[in-house]
């Protein structure tokens, strides 16, 4: 498909998408968006963490702070109905529904009940909904694992590796380290709730061994591990950088993907890795951080404004509003929105730099809020565009070079 996106002079006052796209008109060309199949409930605004990267409340965007501290029922309720009006409409089987913060945990486990009770009984029985809740896992323990057991709420955590790695950045207020508490929680999700525990977060600190954090990852036996680059865009680049051009990130990342593809995936899924090597296959992405496959969420904060992935508030105040809330708007308007289209769009989505690159297909463009630049938003590469192109490159010409003489066990 070919979009005129009217793309906008390389530092004009415009910016892409908001300003530039025009959602109607892609309409009139026959494109249509893709259902929305994931939502973020923010069930909790405030964390009990102070980490010293989040994007919620140490970057650009301030919003938490005039958020209410918890969902209200009424907002709970608002949003059930909407999701289930969205999957009748667009006869989903099934939509993913992922709990999330602030730390979400500090709603309480009763609260968390009644949350999950009232999505699944809203949206009935012929559209599946899948729960799922990210944490820091400081308040996991035997009682709220059973609540979450019960309810059949897939739980992912939150660490940085070994003791020193993530309390150097997950810390409280008071600036002690979160580890010894988030370790007795991993023992208890691994050897109690296994059935529970769907993996592990770890942004990423080059400042840190990469196959010491990769180990320190794997004695608490995750099911997977998603490492995540430090948000950083075109305006706030990524602090840890040594020369311009340089691909420190590629450089840590390829480390640990030596390791774990000789050990021929066994060890734990890398999802960034086997997400890579599927879009190199032409398959179609599972993740919004790699590859062209249309994203399709919504986060729905405490008040119920509707907002894109939040992780877009690391780069500037109200980056990821849309103007539309769980009241007076359908998730069908939220498919409207230019921001929300333009992450449907694919190849005609992209950067000129990203179209006529060769990685394209499998990068992206790298994840959409490590493109924005202050000066025209979001038609660019990512800031991480040297290393994402050296690490897809080093890990297509690894499988390339096993697909001639395929090692044993080396073949997934
Ligand atoms: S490697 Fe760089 S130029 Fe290529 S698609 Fe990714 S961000 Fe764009």
């Amino acid at each position: 498909m070919s979009v005129d996106l009217g793309m906008p002079s390389t530092r004009g006052h415009r910016l892409w998408p908001d300003d530039v796209l025009d959602v109607d008109g892609l309409r009139a060309t026959g494109w249509r968006p893709r259902p929305i199949r994931q939502y973020i409930l923010k069930i909790n605004s405030r964390c009990n963490l102070a980490c010293d990267y989040c994007y919620v409340y140490g970057m650009a965007d301030q919003s938490w702070r005039d958020q209410p501290v918890r969902m209200a029922a009424a907002v709970v309720g608002a949003a059930s109905r909407r999701i289930a009006e969205h999957a009748r409409r667009h006869r989903l089987s099934a939509v993913q529904v992922v709990l999330h913060g602030g730390e979400p945990l500090l709603a309480g486990p009763e609260p968390v009940r009644e949350i999950v009770s009232t999505v699944r009984s809203t949206v009935g029985a012929q559209t599946a909904v899948h729960f799922g809740l990210q944490t820091n896992g400081v308040l996991l323990d035997g009682p709220f694992l059973a609540v979450l057991a019960e309810l059949d709420v897939a739980v992912a955590v939150s660490i940085d590796g070994g003791p020193a790695a993530n309390d150097s950045h997950r810390r409280y207020a008071n600036g002690k380290g979160s580890y010894a508490q988030v370790a007795r929680a991993l023992h208890l999700l691994r050897h109690d709730y296994r059935q529970l525990y769907s993996g592990l977060l770890c942004t990423i600190d080059i400042a840190n061994d990469p196959i010491a954090t990769y180990e320190a990852l794997l004695e608490f036996a995750p099911p997977s591990v998603d490492f995540l680059l430090p948000h950083a865009n075109w305006g706030t680049p990524p602090a840890r950088r040594g020369a311009a051009g340089g691909t420190e990130y590629a450089d840590w990342l390829s480390t640990i993907f030596d390791r774990w593809y000789a050990s021929g995936g066994r060890e734990t899924r890398v999802r960034y890795f086997e997400e890579i090597m599927a879009t190199m296959f032409g398959a179609p992405s599972r993740t919004e951080m790699i590859g062209l496959s249309p994203v399709a969420l919504v986060v729905v904060e405490t008040d119920g404004t509707l907002q894109q992935v939040d992780t877009l508030k690391s780069t500037a105040q109200g980056a990821a509003r849309t103007g539309l809330n769980v009241f007076d708007d359908s998730m069908d308007d939220v498919l409207g929105h230019p921001s929300i289209a333009a992450r449907q769009l694919g190849h005609a989505g992209l950067s000129g730099t990203c179209q006529s690159c060769a990685v394209h297909r499998i990068c992206g463009g790298g994840y959409y809020p490590h493109r924005y630049d202050p000066g025209n938003g979001f038609l660019n590469p990512s800031v991480y565009c040297a290393d994402l192109k050296k690490l897809i490159t080093h890990i297509r010409d690894t499988v390339a070079r096993d697909l001639d003489t395929p090692p044993p066990g080396a073949a997934r």
